[in-house]
């Protein structure tokens, strides 16, 4: 039986279970939080967190993929006490976000990937724990020529470790097949890549475009309705089941217990109320069987899918 690296340690991909394939514990600015000590208070945000995932446990939940990158604060110890306290498996990752950082020009893809397989092979920040999947964005610019560069960098640590890289997009610019044509370009197996935020869109010639080039593609952020609201979601998922593709979609939400990205912390609970681990087991599941899903393909999206893509470790 394959094994897949969780922040605790290996375990078998059978063992996975009920998976939610995009989400995040905390996204905090590294060197903010180290300024400022009111940036992020551990005290209450670690419970929380703890809180959030132990309810998501009990809804079923088994397993999550933390998708946050180096660079939006990736806290290790953090999501480790985190998944010891909620007893849900969590699979870190390694992999910078879109952002032209200005350090970043200075160094080349193979060079960040140094640091990535290290992340994946060694462990992250002096833990035991290694990172099991890859992340990389894109985001309103598309592939600019910093963010192809972050693309290499995936496709070498891909190509190195054979861990599967899971992408961020934005529906706007159609940039996941932008991404397939980076990733094609240099030999990486499109089936080993889950292109992310195709939640995002109800074009469904866009998503079948990427289908089939044999990606998977992340039904991922449930909640986030102002972006495309969860009825509208479901729809997109039922059609797309009925064409055939159940078995190359994962769900989830994209949800963090704790972002900074908004100065008014109140204002996430307004905006998007269902925004968090829950939502999925609590709504989407049953409103998904009410458009003719069935039991049979929610396991395929929510079991099958994850554990496949992690089962295909092998380097290249
Ligand atoms: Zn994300």
């Amino acid at each position: 039986m394959p094994k897949i690296e969780t922040v605790l340690g290996p375990i078998d991909v059978s063992e996975i279970g009920f998976c939610l394939m995009h989400e995040h514990i905390v996204v905090s600015n590294w060197s903010m939080r180290q300024n400022f000590d009111d940036w992020f208070n551990p005290d209450t945000e670690i419970p929380k967190a703890i809180d959030e995932l132990s309810q998501a446990k009990a809804l079923g939940v088994d397993t999550i993929v933390d998708l946050t990158p180096i660079n939006l604060g990736r806290d290790i110890d953090i999501i480790r006490r985190v998944a010891e306290e909620s007893c849900v498996n969590v699979i870190a990752a390694t992999g910078f976000y879109w952002n032209e950082e200005p350090w970043m020009a200075g160094w080349s893809a193979e060079q960040l990937a140094e640091y990535m397989i290290r992340d994946i092979e060694i462990g992250i920040h002096g833990t035991s724990s290694k990172a099991g999947i890859i992340k990389c964005a894109t985001d309103h610019p598309g592939v600019t020529d910093s963010n192809r560069k972050l693309l290499e960098a995936a496709a070498i640590t891909h190509k190195h470790t054979g861990i599967p890289i899971s992408t961020h997009t934005c529906v706007g610019n159609r940039s996941g097949l932008a991404q397939q044509d980076v990733f094609e370009e240099l030999g990486v197996d499109l089936a080993r890549v889950v292109i992310g935020h195709c939640g995002d869109s109800d074009d469904i010639e866009y998503l079948q475009a990427i289908l089939a080039r044999g990606s998977y593609i992340g039904m991922d952020r449930f909640g986030l309705d102002s972006l495309l609201p969860t009825d509208k979601r479901v729809q997109v998922i039922a059609e797309l089941c009925q064409h055939g593709h159940t078995g190359k979609m994962v769900v989830s939400h994209d949800a963090c217990s704790h972002i900074d990205f908004f100065a008014d912390q109140g204002m996430i609970e307004q905006f998007a109320p269902n925004w968090n681990f829950r939502h999925i087991p609590t709504d989407v599941l049953p409103a998904l069987k009410k458009e003719g899903v069935s039991q049979n393909q929610i396991d395929q999206m929510m079991r099958a899918n994850p554990a496949a893509i992690f089962a295909q470790k092998k380097p290249y």
